[in-house]
């Protein structure tokens, strides 16, 4: 089950939204879908997920024209809204047994319930109303409710926004784990998130893609014109001295005899600082090239 995102664009009244966007999520891919507030996020899910139009262009999900008559689309989708809105007078069983005969899953509905509240680790709190739910259990029924119908793919707009750290490991954890067998695509906030559990990254800014790649690559590419060396010496030396190293365009004292040496040169720079410590009689103590963080490379892209 795969998502095809053609030249999308997304004009509410005014203002756009979303401005030719374009991506491919392949079957079995975890994609993170990040970028600041305002960028587009959900009005791109909801576009996927068939509850808006989209202004022009069109969405493929498993090669079919979201947009064509028949919703069947719908039931290969689960989607877990950016909030999750909930009906909170109801019990959790209740809520589920509701979202079940929305997907008219008829007498399979029971037991697929059960394996859901199993699924999602909510037992213990199975005899509560939602409201009174922790955020972190009302996020485990939006889950629910998304996973109940086993769509193939999963749509979560900011799954984790609200938790706190155990809570949000717990979720991430759940989304891992139920993410193995499916094509998923998750808006957050959190980058280690990204690291941790997403194949590809696809960064929006103000409506336009501006990054899409692994995390890895994209911090190799964006750290390509700027290597960042921290260097220890056994003994003093003038910072002037340092600057006199070969492609080196800027140097910065961090104590005593270690220094921050940066170079817009691809070449590495560490061969040329360890033969300028030999030839000047210093002994290096310790070197390290200092990787961009993704969250440094999302900065970048969309300051
Ligand atoms: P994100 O989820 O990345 O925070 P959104 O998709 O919610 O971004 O919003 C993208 C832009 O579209 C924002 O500037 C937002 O104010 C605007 N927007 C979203 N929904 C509507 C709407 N129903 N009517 C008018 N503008 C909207
Ligand atoms: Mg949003």
């Amino acid at each position: 089950m795969s998502i095809s995102v053609k030249n999308i664009t997304k004009i509410y009244g005014e203002q756009k939204a979303l401005d030719n966007v374009s991506f491919d999520i392949n079957t079995g891919e975890i994609v993170g879908f990040i970028g600041p507030n305002g960028a587009g996020k959900s009005t791109m899910m909801k576009i996927i997920t068939g509850l808006i139009p989209a202004t022009s262009g069109e969405v493929f999900v498993n090669e079919k024209n979201v947009n064509d008559s028949d919703l069947h689309f719908r039931n290969d989708i689960g989607y877990l809204p950016e909030n999750n809105p909930l009906y909170t007078d109801m019990y959790i069983r209740e809520y589920l047994e509701f979202v079940a005969g929305l997907y008219k899953l008829g007498v399979n509905a029971r037991t697929r319930i059960d394996q859901m509240i199993h699924q999602v680790g909510l037992e213990a709190e199975i005899r509560k109303k939602i409201r009174m739910l922790s955020k972190g259990y009302k996020q485990r029924v939006g889950l629910a409710q998304a996973l109940i119908h086993d769509p193939k793919i999963l749509i979560l707009d900011e799954p984790t926004s609200g938790l706190d750290p155990n809570q949000i490991i717990e979720i991430r954890n759940l989304i891992a784990e139920t993410g193995k067998e499916k094509t998923v695509m998750l808006s957050t906030h959190i980058l280690q998130e990204v690291e941790a559990i997403c194949h590809r990254v696809i960064i929006i800014n103000n409506g336009v893609i501006v990054a899409n790649d692994s995390a890895e690559k994209l911090i190799t590419e964006n750290s390509r014109n700027l290597q960042t060396i921290i260097v220890e010496f056994d003994a003093g030396m003038k910072k002037e001295v340092l600057e006199q190293i070969n492609n080196v365009t800027k140097v910065i004292h961090v104590k005593l005899n270690t220094w921050l040496i940066q170079s817009n040169a691809e070449k590495d720079l560490r061969p040329e600082i360890f033969q300028f410590a030999v030839k000047n009689g210093l002994t290096v103590l310790s070197m390290q090239k200092h990787e961009k963080s993704l969250e440094e490379v999302f900065h970048e892209l969309t300051k």
